[in-house]
Protein backbone atom coordinates (compact mmCIF):
# COMPACT_ATOMS: atom_id res chain seq x y z
CA UNK A 1 0.00 0.00 0.00
CA UNK A 2 1.38 3.51 -0.97
CA UNK A 3 1.51 6.17 2.09
CA UNK A 4 0.48 9.68 1.44
CA UNK A 5 3.00 12.15 -0.12
CA UNK A 6 4.60 13.98 3.00
CA UNK A 7 4.11 17.50 4.30
CA UNK A 8 6.05 19.99 1.96
CA UNK A 9 7.19 21.42 5.95
CA UNK A 10 8.87 18.59 8.52
CA UNK A 11 8.61 17.81 11.36
CA UNK A 12 4.59 17.81 11.05
CA UNK A 13 2.11 19.71 13.15
CA UNK A 14 2.51 19.85 16.52
CA UNK A 15 -0.72 19.68 18.97
CA UNK A 16 -1.66 22.50 21.22
CA UNK A 17 -3.09 20.81 24.65
CA UNK A 18 -6.31 19.17 25.24
CA UNK A 19 -7.13 19.94 21.43
CA UNK A 20 -11.62 20.08 21.92
CA UNK A 21 -13.56 17.15 20.44
CA UNK A 22 -14.66 17.92 16.80
CA UNK A 23 -18.48 17.67 17.95
CA UNK A 24 -18.60 21.39 18.57
CA UNK A 25 -17.47 22.73 15.40
CA UNK A 26 -18.53 20.25 13.04
CA UNK A 27 -22.30 19.37 11.62
CA UNK A 28 -22.11 15.82 14.03
CA UNK A 29 -24.94 14.27 12.91
CA UNK A 30 -24.40 14.57 9.07
CA UNK A 31 -21.44 11.96 9.81
CA UNK A 32 -24.51 9.52 10.27
CA UNK A 33 -25.24 9.84 6.43
CA UNK A 34 -22.37 7.25 5.64
CA UNK A 35 -23.17 3.93 5.52
CA UNK A 36 -19.31 2.97 4.92
CA UNK A 37 -20.57 1.50 1.39
CA UNK A 38 -16.88 3.00 0.10
CA UNK A 39 -18.53 3.68 -3.38
CA UNK A 40 -16.48 7.22 -3.47
CA UNK A 41 -13.17 5.32 -3.18
CA UNK A 42 -12.45 5.52 -6.81
CA UNK A 43 -13.58 8.80 -7.12
CA UNK A 44 -11.33 10.08 -4.86
CA UNK A 45 -7.85 11.26 -5.77
CA UNK A 46 -5.81 10.75 -3.23
CA UNK A 47 -7.31 7.37 -2.62
CA UNK A 48 -6.31 6.34 -6.16
CA UNK A 49 -3.22 7.80 -5.68
CA UNK A 50 -2.16 6.30 -2.38
CA UNK A 51 -4.82 3.40 -1.75
CA UNK A 52 -4.89 4.07 1.74
CA UNK A 53 -8.02 3.57 3.95
CA UNK A 54 -7.31 6.87 5.65
CA UNK A 55 -6.42 9.31 2.50
CA UNK A 56 -10.01 8.18 1.18
CA UNK A 57 -13.42 9.85 2.17
CA UNK A 58 -14.74 6.72 3.90
CA UNK A 59 -11.44 6.61 5.84
CA UNK A 60 -11.73 10.63 6.59
CA UNK A 61 -15.33 10.40 8.04
CA UNK A 62 -14.12 7.77 10.05
CA UNK A 63 -11.43 10.25 11.42
CA UNK A 64 -13.43 12.77 11.99
CA UNK A 65 -15.89 10.65 13.68
CA UNK A 66 -13.69 9.28 15.92
CA UNK A 67 -12.29 13.01 16.68
CA UNK A 68 -15.87 14.55 17.16
CA UNK A 69 -16.36 11.21 19.98
CA UNK A 70 -12.46 11.62 21.61
CA UNK A 71 -11.59 8.29 20.41
CA UNK A 72 -8.69 9.75 18.78
CA UNK A 73 -5.96 12.53 19.37
CA UNK A 74 -5.65 15.51 16.98
CA UNK A 75 -2.11 13.81 16.19
CA UNK A 76 0.03 14.74 13.34
CA UNK A 77 -1.20 11.32 11.54
CA UNK A 78 -4.61 12.84 11.76
CA UNK A 79 -3.69 16.12 10.46
CA UNK A 80 -1.83 14.99 7.84
CA UNK A 81 -5.09 12.74 6.28
CA UNK A 82 -7.21 15.79 6.66
CA UNK A 83 -4.61 18.30 4.99
CA UNK A 84 -4.13 16.21 2.25
CA UNK A 85 -7.84 15.81 0.94
CA UNK A 86 -8.16 18.34 -2.00
CA UNK A 87 -11.95 19.56 -0.88
CA UNK A 88 -12.49 18.18 -4.96
CA UNK A 89 -16.32 16.53 -3.52
CA UNK A 90 -15.72 14.24 -5.82
CA UNK A 91 -16.73 11.84 -3.12
CA UNK A 92 -20.40 13.77 -3.07
CA UNK A 93 -20.87 13.05 -6.82
CA UNK A 94 -19.88 9.10 -5.85
CA UNK A 95 -21.92 8.62 -2.80
CA UNK A 96 -25.45 7.26 -3.03
CA UNK A 97 -26.18 8.11 0.76
CA UNK A 98 -25.84 11.85 0.05
CA UNK A 99 -22.55 12.71 2.58
CA UNK A 100 -22.13 16.07 2.50
CA UNK A 101 -18.64 15.74 2.41
CA UNK A 102 -17.33 19.62 1.69
CA UNK A 103 -19.51 20.57 4.34
CA UNK A 104 -17.82 18.48 7.08
CA UNK A 105 -14.20 18.97 5.88
CA UNK A 106 -14.60 22.76 6.20
CA UNK A 107 -15.27 22.23 9.50
CA UNK A 108 -12.96 19.69 10.50
CA UNK A 109 -10.11 22.36 8.47
CA UNK A 110 -11.44 25.21 11.03
CA UNK A 111 -11.37 23.00 13.85
CA UNK A 112 -7.09 21.65 12.95
CA UNK A 113 -6.65 25.19 12.24
CA UNK A 114 -7.65 26.24 15.98
CA UNK A 115 -6.32 23.64 18.05
CA UNK A 116 -2.93 22.63 16.18
CA UNK A 117 0.42 24.81 15.70
CA UNK A 118 1.94 24.08 12.22
CA UNK A 119 5.87 24.27 11.97
CA UNK A 120 7.13 27.95 11.44
CA UNK A 121 7.64 26.86 7.35
CA UNK A 122 3.76 26.19 7.17
CA UNK A 123 2.46 29.01 9.09
CA UNK A 124 4.78 31.83 7.39
CA UNK A 125 3.66 30.19 3.90
CA UNK A 126 -0.40 29.96 4.90
CA UNK A 127 0.15 33.64 6.07
CA UNK A 128 1.75 34.74 2.77
CA UNK A 129 -0.96 33.09 0.85
CA UNK A 130 -3.66 34.16 2.82
CA UNK A 131 -2.37 38.01 2.82
CA UNK A 132 -1.45 37.67 -1.34
CA UNK A 133 -4.04 35.92 -2.62
CA UNK A 134 -7.12 37.85 -2.49
CA UNK A 135 -5.99 40.76 -2.65
CA UNK A 136 -5.40 41.64 -6.38
CA UNK A 137 -3.35 45.04 -5.74
CA UNK A 138 -0.92 42.87 -4.13
CA UNK A 139 -0.84 40.09 -5.94
CA UNK A 140 0.22 42.36 -8.79
CA UNK A 141 3.12 43.93 -6.84
CA UNK A 142 4.64 40.09 -6.12
CA UNK A 143 4.45 39.21 -9.95
CA UNK A 144 6.45 42.59 -10.88
CA UNK A 145 9.66 40.67 -10.47
CA UNK A 146 8.73 37.57 -12.49
CA UNK A 147 7.40 39.82 -15.20
CA UNK A 148 10.67 41.62 -15.45
CA UNK A 149 12.52 38.15 -15.57
CA UNK A 150 10.07 37.26 -18.59
CA UNK A 151 10.66 40.42 -20.35
CA UNK A 152 14.37 40.29 -19.78
CA UNK A 153 14.21 36.17 -21.32
CA UNK A 154 15.49 35.33 -17.36
CA UNK A 155 12.79 32.63 -16.32
CA UNK A 156 14.35 29.82 -17.70
CA UNK A 157 17.93 30.72 -15.29
CA UNK A 158 15.71 31.94 -12.52
CA UNK A 159 13.67 28.35 -12.41
CA UNK A 160 16.88 26.73 -12.43
CA UNK A 161 18.60 28.09 -9.48
CA UNK A 162 15.42 28.06 -7.41
CA UNK A 163 14.59 25.44 -4.57
CA UNK A 164 11.99 22.98 -5.88
CA UNK A 165 9.42 24.48 -3.88
CA UNK A 166 9.75 27.69 -6.10
CA UNK A 167 9.91 25.91 -9.22
CA UNK A 168 6.82 24.77 -8.93
CA UNK A 169 5.37 27.90 -8.10
CA UNK A 170 6.76 29.69 -10.69
CA UNK A 171 5.33 27.16 -13.67
CA UNK A 172 1.85 28.18 -12.73
CA UNK A 173 2.61 31.53 -13.68
CA UNK A 174 2.25 31.79 -17.67
CA UNK A 175 4.68 33.13 -19.40
CA UNK A 176 4.94 36.77 -20.83
CA UNK A 177 5.27 35.61 -24.11
CA UNK A 178 2.38 33.31 -24.68
CA UNK A 179 -0.13 35.10 -27.10
CA UNK A 180 -2.69 37.15 -25.70
CA UNK A 181 -5.85 36.23 -25.87
CA UNK A 182 -8.63 37.15 -28.15
CA UNK A 183 -11.42 38.94 -25.97
CA UNK A 184 -14.70 39.91 -27.15
CA UNK A 185 -16.29 43.55 -27.34
CA UNK A 186 -17.49 44.81 -24.08
CA UNK A 187 -21.05 44.40 -23.67
CA UNK A 188 -22.87 46.96 -24.59
CA UNK A 189 -26.30 48.74 -23.21
CA UNK A 190 -28.89 45.62 -23.66
CA UNK A 191 -32.53 46.21 -23.34
CA UNK A 192 -34.42 46.97 -19.55
CA UNK A 193 -36.25 43.86 -20.98
CA UNK A 194 -33.30 41.45 -21.48
CA UNK A 195 -32.31 39.12 -18.38
CA UNK A 196 -29.45 40.49 -17.08
CA UNK A 197 -26.30 38.42 -15.39
CA UNK A 198 -23.38 39.78 -13.54
CA UNK A 199 -19.53 38.56 -13.36
CA UNK A 200 -17.80 38.12 -10.03
CA UNK A 201 -14.40 39.14 -11.58
CA UNK A 202 -12.22 37.34 -8.45
CA UNK A 203 -9.04 38.04 -7.36
CA UNK A 204 -6.07 35.85 -8.37
CA UNK A 205 -8.02 35.58 -11.87
CA UNK A 206 -8.63 39.42 -12.09
CA UNK A 207 -4.91 39.36 -12.28
CA UNK A 208 -3.58 36.11 -13.79
CA UNK A 209 -6.35 35.31 -16.16
CA UNK A 210 -8.76 38.40 -16.54
CA UNK A 211 -9.32 37.84 -20.52
CA UNK A 212 -11.94 34.63 -18.78
CA UNK A 213 -14.16 37.61 -17.01
CA UNK A 214 -14.33 40.03 -19.84
CA UNK A 215 -14.81 36.80 -22.34
CA UNK A 216 -17.57 35.47 -19.52
CA UNK A 217 -19.56 38.72 -20.20
CA UNK A 218 -18.75 39.02 -24.23
CA UNK A 219 -20.29 35.65 -24.46
CA UNK A 220 -23.34 36.95 -22.05
CA UNK A 221 -23.52 40.01 -24.32
CA UNK A 222 -23.31 38.17 -27.44
CA UNK A 223 -26.63 35.39 -26.38
CA UNK A 224 -29.12 38.58 -25.15
CA UNK A 225 -27.82 39.29 -22.05
CA UNK A 226 -27.98 42.52 -19.64
CA UNK A 227 -24.40 42.40 -18.52
CA UNK A 228 -24.78 43.92 -15.00
CA UNK A 229 -21.04 44.93 -13.46
CA UNK A 230 -20.18 45.29 -9.27
CA UNK A 231 -18.88 48.29 -7.82
CA UNK A 232 -16.56 46.68 -5.39
CA UNK A 233 -15.52 43.00 -5.50
CA UNK A 234 -13.91 41.28 -2.68
CA UNK A 235 -12.77 37.24 -2.72
CA UNK A 236 -15.16 35.30 -2.14
CA UNK A 237 -14.03 33.57 0.28
CA UNK A 238 -13.08 29.88 -0.82
CA UNK A 239 -9.18 30.11 -0.26
CA UNK A 240 -10.38 31.24 3.92
CA UNK A 241 -12.82 28.30 4.05
CA UNK A 242 -10.14 25.88 2.38
CA UNK A 243 -7.41 27.03 5.56
CA UNK A 244 -10.23 26.98 7.99
CA UNK A 245 -10.59 30.54 8.61
CA UNK A 246 -14.04 31.18 8.71
CA UNK A 247 -14.68 34.57 10.21
CA UNK A 248 -12.60 36.42 7.03
CA UNK A 249 -14.71 33.99 4.68
CA UNK A 250 -18.16 35.31 6.48
CA UNK A 251 -16.69 38.92 6.10
CA UNK A 252 -16.17 38.65 2.40
CA UNK A 253 -19.39 36.43 1.95
CA UNK A 254 -21.07 39.53 3.62
CA UNK A 255 -19.60 42.60 1.39
CA UNK A 256 -20.18 40.20 -1.80
CA UNK A 257 -23.86 39.53 -1.07
CA UNK A 258 -25.08 44.06 -0.70
CA UNK A 259 -23.20 44.32 -3.64
CA UNK A 260 -25.36 41.45 -5.08
CA UNK A 261 -28.46 43.05 -3.69
CA UNK A 262 -27.81 45.99 -5.15
CA UNK A 263 -27.75 44.53 -8.66
CA UNK A 264 -31.63 43.02 -8.17
CA UNK A 265 -32.29 39.51 -9.42
CA UNK A 266 -29.31 38.82 -11.97
CA UNK A 267 -28.27 35.87 -12.00
CA UNK A 268 -24.35 35.58 -10.88
CA UNK A 269 -21.54 33.93 -12.44
CA UNK A 270 -17.82 33.61 -12.02
CA UNK A 271 -15.44 32.35 -14.37
CA UNK A 272 -13.38 30.61 -11.97
CA UNK A 273 -15.68 27.86 -11.00
CA UNK A 274 -14.18 27.67 -7.02
CA UNK A 275 -15.50 31.20 -6.37
CA UNK A 276 -19.16 29.80 -8.09
CA UNK A 277 -19.36 27.14 -5.66
CA UNK A 278 -18.40 29.26 -2.51
CA UNK A 279 -21.01 31.70 -3.24
CA UNK A 280 -23.78 29.09 -3.75
CA UNK A 281 -22.46 28.00 -0.43
CA UNK A 282 -23.31 31.57 0.86
CA UNK A 283 -26.50 30.60 2.14
CA UNK A 284 -24.74 27.64 4.18
CA UNK A 285 -22.05 29.60 5.52
CA UNK A 286 -24.05 32.34 7.20
CA UNK A 287 -27.07 30.60 7.89
CA UNK A 288 -27.04 31.45 12.02
CA UNK A 289 -26.08 34.98 10.68
CA UNK A 290 -29.36 36.87 11.97
CA UNK A 291 -29.03 40.05 9.59
CA UNK A 292 -27.03 37.76 6.55
CA UNK A 293 -29.03 34.27 6.27
CA UNK A 294 -32.02 35.53 3.97
CA UNK A 295 -29.75 37.54 2.07
CA UNK A 296 -27.72 34.65 1.40
CA UNK A 297 -29.68 32.19 0.80
CA UNK A 298 -31.18 34.06 -1.92
CA UNK A 299 -27.37 35.19 -3.87
CA UNK A 300 -26.85 31.77 -3.11
CA UNK A 301 -29.89 30.45 -5.70
CA UNK A 302 -29.03 33.06 -8.17
CA UNK A 303 -25.45 31.27 -8.94
CA UNK A 304 -25.43 29.89 -12.90
CA UNK A 305 -23.08 29.04 -15.18
CA UNK A 306 -22.25 30.08 -18.61
CA UNK A 307 -22.75 27.33 -20.34
CA UNK A 308 -26.51 26.43 -18.68
CA UNK A 309 -27.11 30.24 -19.81
CA UNK A 310 -25.84 30.45 -23.24
CA UNK A 311 -28.17 27.44 -24.10
CA UNK A 312 -31.17 28.83 -22.20
CA UNK A 313 -31.12 31.40 -24.85
CA UNK A 314 -30.80 29.03 -27.38
CA UNK A 315 -27.23 30.77 -28.59
CA UNK A 316 -26.33 29.34 -32.17
CA UNK A 317 -22.65 29.55 -33.42
CA UNK A 318 -22.55 30.88 -37.15
CA UNK A 319 -19.42 30.72 -37.78
CA UNK A 320 -16.87 27.65 -38.02
CA UNK A 321 -14.09 27.10 -35.82
CA UNK A 322 -11.99 23.69 -36.62
CA UNK A 323 -10.19 21.78 -33.51
CA UNK A 324 -10.52 18.88 -31.94
CA UNK A 325 -11.17 19.51 -28.28
CA UNK A 326 -10.87 17.61 -25.17
CA UNK A 327 -12.86 18.84 -21.75
CA UNK A 328 -12.03 18.35 -18.32
CA UNK A 329 -14.64 18.82 -15.55
CA UNK A 330 -13.34 21.51 -13.00
CA UNK A 331 -14.13 19.91 -9.70
CA UNK A 332 -16.60 22.93 -8.40
CA UNK A 333 -18.43 23.13 -11.45
CA UNK A 334 -19.14 19.41 -12.12
CA UNK A 335 -18.93 18.22 -8.28
CA UNK A 336 -19.75 21.46 -6.71
CA UNK A 337 -22.86 23.19 -8.89
CA UNK A 338 -23.43 19.62 -10.67
CA UNK A 339 -22.50 21.01 -14.20
CA UNK A 340 -21.48 18.74 -16.58
CA UNK A 341 -23.41 18.94 -19.65
CA UNK A 342 -23.91 22.12 -20.62
CA UNK A 343 -20.65 23.14 -21.45
CA UNK A 344 -19.93 19.96 -23.90
CA UNK A 345 -23.36 20.23 -25.04
CA UNK A 346 -22.18 24.09 -26.05
CA UNK A 347 -19.12 22.81 -27.33
CA UNK A 348 -20.83 20.58 -29.57
CA UNK A 349 -23.21 22.94 -30.62
CA UNK A 350 -19.99 24.76 -32.70
CA UNK A 351 -19.30 24.06 -36.55
CA UNK A 352 -16.29 22.29 -36.89
CA UNK A 353 -15.35 21.25 -33.54
CA UNK A 354 -14.86 17.73 -32.49
CA UNK A 355 -15.57 16.85 -28.81
CA UNK A 356 -13.46 13.80 -27.70
CA UNK A 357 -14.46 12.61 -24.14
CA UNK A 358 -11.40 12.55 -21.71
CA UNK A 359 -10.31 9.45 -19.59
CA UNK A 360 -11.19 10.40 -15.56
CA UNK A 361 -12.53 13.79 -16.82
CA UNK A 362 -13.68 14.67 -13.41
CA UNK A 363 -10.71 13.52 -11.53
CA UNK A 364 -9.12 16.70 -9.93
CA UNK A 365 -6.21 17.65 -11.66
CA UNK A 366 -4.65 18.92 -8.07
CA UNK A 367 -4.61 22.28 -7.97
CA UNK A 368 -7.67 23.13 -5.76
CA UNK A 369 -7.48 26.61 -4.63
CA UNK A 370 -4.04 27.00 -3.23
CA UNK A 371 -3.53 22.85 -3.01
CA UNK A 372 -0.39 22.85 -5.34
CA UNK A 373 0.91 25.44 -3.85
CA UNK A 374 0.90 23.00 -0.10
CA UNK A 375 0.69 20.14 -0.93
CA UNK A 376 3.04 19.59 -3.63
CA UNK A 377 3.83 16.09 -4.29
CA UNK A 378 0.15 14.85 -4.33
CA UNK A 379 -0.80 17.71 -7.18
CA UNK A 380 2.18 16.89 -9.38
CA UNK A 381 0.83 12.90 -9.05
CA UNK A 382 -2.32 14.59 -10.02
CA UNK A 383 -1.56 16.89 -12.79
CA UNK A 384 0.57 14.30 -14.17
CA UNK A 385 -1.88 11.92 -14.68
CA UNK A 386 -4.06 14.07 -15.96
CA UNK A 387 -1.74 15.32 -18.59
CA UNK A 388 -1.30 11.74 -19.66
CA UNK A 389 -5.40 11.57 -20.84
CA UNK A 390 -5.35 14.38 -22.13
CA UNK A 391 -2.35 13.67 -24.55
CA UNK A 392 -4.20 10.25 -25.46
CA UNK A 393 -7.23 12.15 -26.97
CA UNK A 394 -4.83 13.61 -29.59
CA UNK A 395 -6.74 17.06 -28.76
CA UNK A 396 -5.73 20.42 -29.90
CA UNK A 397 -7.32 21.88 -27.01
CA UNK A 398 -8.29 20.82 -23.76
CA UNK A 399 -11.26 23.32 -22.49
CA UNK A 400 -12.10 24.11 -18.65
CA UNK A 401 -14.11 25.91 -16.24
CA UNK A 402 -11.59 27.49 -13.81
CA UNK A 403 -8.33 29.53 -13.86
CA UNK A 404 -6.76 27.19 -11.42
CA UNK A 405 -7.16 24.00 -13.51
CA UNK A 406 -5.63 26.17 -16.31
CA UNK A 407 -2.77 27.41 -14.77
CA UNK A 408 -1.85 23.31 -13.12
CA UNK A 409 -2.61 21.41 -16.11
CA UNK A 410 -1.09 23.92 -19.13
CA UNK A 411 2.15 24.33 -16.09
CA UNK A 412 2.51 20.46 -16.97
CA UNK A 413 2.23 20.21 -20.29
CA UNK A 414 4.67 22.89 -20.86
CA UNK A 415 7.08 21.01 -18.43
CA UNK A 416 6.22 18.32 -21.72
CA UNK A 417 6.59 20.63 -24.54
CA UNK A 418 3.19 19.75 -25.57
CA UNK A 419 1.30 21.80 -28.09
CA UNK A 420 -1.94 21.27 -26.29
CA UNK A 421 -3.73 24.40 -26.01
CA UNK A 422 -5.59 24.91 -22.36
CA UNK A 423 -8.32 27.23 -22.53
CA UNK A 424 -11.25 28.49 -20.51
CA UNK A 425 -14.85 27.49 -21.85
CA UNK A 426 -14.99 31.56 -21.95
CA UNK A 427 -12.21 32.20 -23.77
CA UNK A 428 -13.01 28.88 -26.20
CA UNK A 429 -16.08 30.38 -27.17
CA UNK A 430 -14.26 33.89 -27.65
CA UNK A 431 -12.51 32.09 -30.59
CA UNK A 432 -15.33 30.39 -31.83
CA UNK A 433 -17.74 32.97 -31.67
CA UNK A 434 -15.35 35.26 -33.85
CA UNK A 435 -14.33 32.21 -35.98
CA UNK A 436 -10.95 32.60 -35.18
CA UNK A 437 -9.60 30.00 -37.18
CA UNK A 438 -11.78 30.28 -40.15
S1 LIG B 1 -13.05 15.92 -1.34
FE1 LIG B 1 -11.87 14.92 -2.98
S2 LIG B 1 -9.88 14.41 -2.04
FE2 LIG B 1 -11.30 14.90 -0.36
S3 LIG B 1 -12.13 12.91 0.27
FE3 LIG B 1 -13.57 13.75 -1.25
S4 LIG B 1 -12.91 12.94 -3.22
FE4 LIG B 1 -11.22 12.63 -1.76
S1 LIG C 1 -19.16 8.74 1.86
FE1 LIG C 1 -20.93 7.86 0.76
S2 LIG C 1 -20.05 6.57 -0.83
FE2 LIG C 1 -18.41 7.00 0.65
S3 LIG C 1 -18.48 5.28 2.09
FE3 LIG C 1 -19.77 6.87 2.97
S4 LIG C 1 -21.84 6.44 2.21
FE4 LIG C 1 -20.43 5.24 0.94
Amino acid sequence: MASAPKSDSSPPVAQRPRARPLRDVVDYELLFDCVHCGLCLEACPTYVVTRAEMDSPRGRVYLMKALAEGALDLDADAVRHLDLCLECRGCETACPSGVRYGKLIERAREYVERNVRRPWRERIRNRLIAALFPYPARLRILLTPITAADRLGMRPLIRKLAPAAMRDWLDLIPPRAAPPPMVLAPPSAASAAAPAAVVHHGCVAKVLTNAENLNTEGALAAAGYRVARMGRTVCCGALDLHHGNFARAKQFARANIREFQRLGDAAILSAASGCAAAIAAYGDLLADDPEFAAPAREVSARVADLGTLMLARDYRFTREFRAAVTYHDSCHLAHGLGVREAPRQLLRAIPGVTLIELNEADLCCGSAGSYNLTERAMARELVRRKADNILATGADYVVLGNPGCELQIAAELRRRGAPVRVIHLADFLALAIRGANA
